[in-house]
């Protein structure tokens, strides 16, 4: 039954892409194969989205069929054995459909179908809006082969779909998320050692930007214009919260690998929240003063280039040495306004009473938000980034993601579909 739903299933994804191939809609014609894999996987979420496709795909066929048989009619063609063909093909589309649904029944339901199901749709959608309203071909399979980005959005749902499963039912999601997020940061610098290359197709707006999150409000100060990746800053902030530094950003993900090599973790120092407002103080001021003197672009990057090799070496010197992330909770300017921006979500660590201050979430948080008085207090630092570590190891329970009337379970369910959508919506995003 799986091997003949699953051949039938993509034969009727492969006839509706010729189909969309043949009438001019590339786009369309890609994204349905790249619906290809969906029925090849055996879980409830990815049945469900093949049956809603292929039984989209019954009045495509009832429409092509009234068009094609009325205009042999007119023409005084022969149509009946066309309307026989036509007739098979709808027949076929709704047996599949029929079939595709029924077999959701026998695949093992999982507490996570929903939330993996919720991240496919919202990755798809989001990719969707921003390769149809950005600026630029945001989607890199586009910039290659054009029509080809609907397969990468396909592809790239169902990556977010496992990812959130994935997030759902581990123990512990510290690992998990390490990967992904250096796993991002290695396409993402990949990309931009191939676009500084000579391949264009890897730079987003075609020009350089410097791979430096200080740069992404640098950027504008000094150009007074380009806020593009403010804007996706903001957005990512808006829904996400502080999480940019512990998901997203590309340069922060190394920061993580070099706290990670000490092992057991240390403190940050005590007037971090001062050093970084003068830090971004200096570093708008600077920008500033570039722009009013008429400062080379040239001269401006190097600045850039100089102040992020600063960082790594921080990472390296002291990172690695203290067992925190140093640069992303006392350098990084970007860091400290994720974290103040990062009110706006309604997403929060929250301690509950029931702590026992057995200090095993202070182990293990990288971003020394979880001090002795933060314990005390029952509230993580300004550094916190939502990363959930903590809550992994909590054997009370008694640490966890927060979001207004929602439950433990459902505020983390919640939280794990917007980060691994924006990350998956990232990785599909060429870079600047
Ligand atoms: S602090 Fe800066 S470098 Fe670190 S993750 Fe945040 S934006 Fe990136
Ligand atoms: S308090 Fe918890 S969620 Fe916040 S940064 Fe520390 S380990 Fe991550």
């Amino acid at each position: 039954m799986n091997i003949l739903l699953m051949s039938c299933g993509s034969l009727s994804f492969i006839l509706l892409a010729a189909h969309f191939l043949r009438s001019g809609d590339i786009s369309i014609a890609f994204a349905m194969i790249g619906s290809i894999f969906l029925i090849f996987l055996k879980r409830r979420w990815s049945r469900y989205i093949s049956a809603i496709i292929l039984s989209a795909g019954i009045p495509v066929w009832i429409m092509t069929a009234a068009g094609s048989i009325q205009q042999r009619i007119t023409t005084d063609s022969p149509w009946i054995r066309l309307s026989v063909i036509m007739g098979l093909v709808i027949a076929f589309f709704i047996l599949i459909s029929f079939l595709c649904f029924k077999s959701v029944k026998n695949i093992k339901e999982r507490e996570t179908d929903r939330w993996a199901g919720g991240a496919v749709l919202l990755t798809v959608v989001l990719l969707i809006i921003g390769r149809w309203k950005a600026p630029y071909q945001m989607i890199i399979f586009d910039r290659f082969v054009p029509g080809s980005g609907m397969a990468e959005i396909v592809l790239l749902g169902i990556y977010s779909g496992f990812i959130t499963e994935l997030f759902l039912t581990l123990k512990n999601t510290s690992k998990l998320r390490v990967r992904m997020w250096a796993g991002f940061s290695v396409v993402f610098f990949l990309q931009f050692i191939l676009g500084i290359s000579g391949i264009d197709q890897f730079l987003m707006t075609g020009n350089l930007h410097i791979p430096v999150p200080a740069v992404i409000v640098g950027g504008p100060v000094f150009r007074g214009s380009g806020f593009f990746m403010m804007t996706l800053f903001f957005v990512t902030i808006a829904a996400a919260g502080p999480a940019w530094c512990s998901y997203f950003c590309y340069f922060g993900a190394w920061d993580n690998v070099a706290a990670r090599r000490a092992g057991k973790c240390g403190f940050i120092p005590t007037k971090n929240i001062l050093i970084r407002v003068l830090i971004l103080a200096i570093i708008v001021f600077t920008v500033y003063m570039f722009r009013i003197f008429s400062v080379s672009e040239i001269a401006a990057a190097s600045a850039a280039i100089c102040f992020g090799l600063t960082g790594l070496i921080i990472m390296r010197m002291m990172s690695a040495k203290r067992g925190v992330m140093i640069h992303c909770t006392s350098y990084c300017p970007i860091g400290l306004i994720a974290a103040l921006a990062g009110k706006i979500s309604p997403f929060r660590i929250r301690i509950e009473k029931t702590c026992s201050s057995c200090m095993a979430c202070s182990k293990v948080c990288r971003y020394g938000a979880l001090g002795n008085n933060e314990i005390i207090s029952h509230k993580p630092g300004l550094t916190c980034t939502l990363c959930g570590d903590c809550v992994n190891v909590c054997h009370n329970n008694s640490i966890h993601y927060n979001f207004y009337g929602l439950s433990q379970k459902t505020a983390r369910a919640l939280f794990t579909v917007i980060v691994v959508s924006i990350h998956a919506v990232f990785l599909g995003f060429a870079r600047i």
